[in-house]
């Protein structure tokens, strides 16, 4: 299997690239801010949950949402791969993504980090709330939260990676194609 970690900050088009990466390798996409959005529009428990969160900019616990993830995979059978968009976001995240795709008998083949300065990510997520519609987008206080959790709790999963040998930065500054192209040329290198 072919599964993917598609990390980066928010705003680093993690959403715009799985698109193209599961057209290309007929992965499954699982994005966990996806399933929250998803949650809250069905005005689930867990919608109600994660929107608390959310709305502040803050990471959804830990527990809650590595056993969302976990009762996503296993709803495919015999897939080709996954691409975990948006999670791991802290090492505990990826400590229980590394156990429950070893009892699956697969596990990581490779992260992909985009990387965007901070100053870029700010413009690209206030424009993308005009189209996205999403509370977190539009407000800058909120933007600077997520960005700060992002280098607190998130960056530091890189190296969970790196000492796996299984971490690749990939420059997310270009066109869409031109980061589509890199990540394409770092998945066939592995
Ligand atoms: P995203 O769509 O990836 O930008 O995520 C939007 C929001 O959903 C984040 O700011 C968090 O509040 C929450 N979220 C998404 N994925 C996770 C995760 N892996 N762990 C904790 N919270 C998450």
């Amino acid at each position: 299997m072919l599964n993917i970690v598609l990390f980066g900050p928010p705003g680093a088009g993690k959403g715009t690239q799985s698109e193209r990466l599961i057209e290309k390798y007929g992965l499954v996409h699982l994005s966990t801010g996806d399933i929250f959005r998803a949650n809250i529009k069905g005005e689930t428990a867990l919608g109600t949950l994660a929107k608390s969160y959310m709305d502040q900019g803050q990471l959804v616990p830990d527990s809650v949402t590595i056993d969302m993830l976990r009762s996503e995979v296993v709803k495919h059978e015999s897939p080709r791969g996954f691409i975990f968009d948006g999670f791991p976001r802290t090492n505990a995240q990826a400590e229980a993504l590394d156990t429950f795709l070893n009892e699956l008998g697969t596990g990581i083949s490779v992260m992909l980090a985009l990387e965007v300065e901070e100053s870029e990510l700010k413009t690209r997520l206030l424009k993308r709330a005009e189209v996205s519609g999403r509370a977190d987008d539009a407000n800058p206080e909120v933007i600077q939260n997520r960005i700060n959790v992002y280098n607190q709790e998130t960056a530091p999963v890189k190296s969970f990676y790196q000492a796996q040998n299984k971490f690749i930065s990939i420059n997310g500054i270009g066109s869409i194609d031109e980061i589509t192209n890199r990540l394409f040329q770092a998945i066939d290198s592995i």
